[in-house]
């Protein structure tokens, strides 16, 4: 079965966390989302693998089992998207030191995720990892639900930004050492937001 990576190709990993860069599979503008990369289970799927917490092999079995429930992998998808407002609305309002909406999607996704952890062994000791998911269409939604938990309980979550650009609304880990980085990408936002303020400004002085 095809995968349509096609247009995720162009989503680069920007966040610095896994959360983060779930969240920025959307860019908006205010309330409204300008661009949309997540738009069917398929492409869940895709963005897992291209994130790697999907195996190309993981991926090609949960496609086929999504084919075989397709309200299910419905559904899943629909969490998913929902789980990514949820994200946004917390990780934007702590990004702008403004009281957090509401948690209960988080934790109730958290429900769903922790029983899947167990510790295993590692070369320096214990590590968290996955039970072994099986066909779970919704497993790629566990670590993404993990790591939103862990940032947001980390002293990082001080560090979460979201970018300056009044079209883009993703969000990133500021880790400058004076913690001025204003931008995802200072290649694209930035200099846009730049170019559109000399725009603007240009402008002013010819009325
Ligand atoms: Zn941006």
């Amino acid at each position: 079965m095809g995968i349509e990576l096609g247009h995720l190709q162009t989503l680069e990993p920007l966040g610095e966390r896994l959360c983060l860069d779930f969240c920025n599979t959307v860019e908006r503008e205010g309330e409204v989302i300008v661009q949309e990369w997540l738009t069917s289970y398929t492409n869940l799927v895709a963005w897992s693998q291209s994130t790697q917490i999907l195996t190309a092999e993981q991926g090609d079995l949960l496609l086929q089992a999504a084919t075989q429930q397709p309200a299910a992998a419905a559904e899943v998808f629909r969490t998913a998207i929902a789980l990514r407002a949820a994200l946004y609305e917390i990780f934007s309002a702590v990004a702008a030191r403004q009281p957090v909406p509401s948690l209960a999607t988080l934790n109730h996704q958290l429900v769903l995720a922790l029983p899947h952890l167990q510790l295993q062994t590692a070369p320096a000791g214990f590590a968290w990892s996955w039970a072994e998911p099986g066909l779970a269409l919704d497993q790629m939604l566990w670590p993404v639900t993990c790591s939103a938990a862990e940032l947001l309980t980390s002293p990082d979550q001080s560090r979460i930004r979201e970018c300056a650009a009044p079209d883009c609304g993703w969000l990133f880990l500021d880790l400058s050492r004076n913690r001025s980085r204003r931008w995802c990408d200072m290649e694209t936002c930035g200099n846009r937001t730049k170019a559109r303020r000399h725009y603007a400004r240009s402008k002013q002085a010819q009325d």
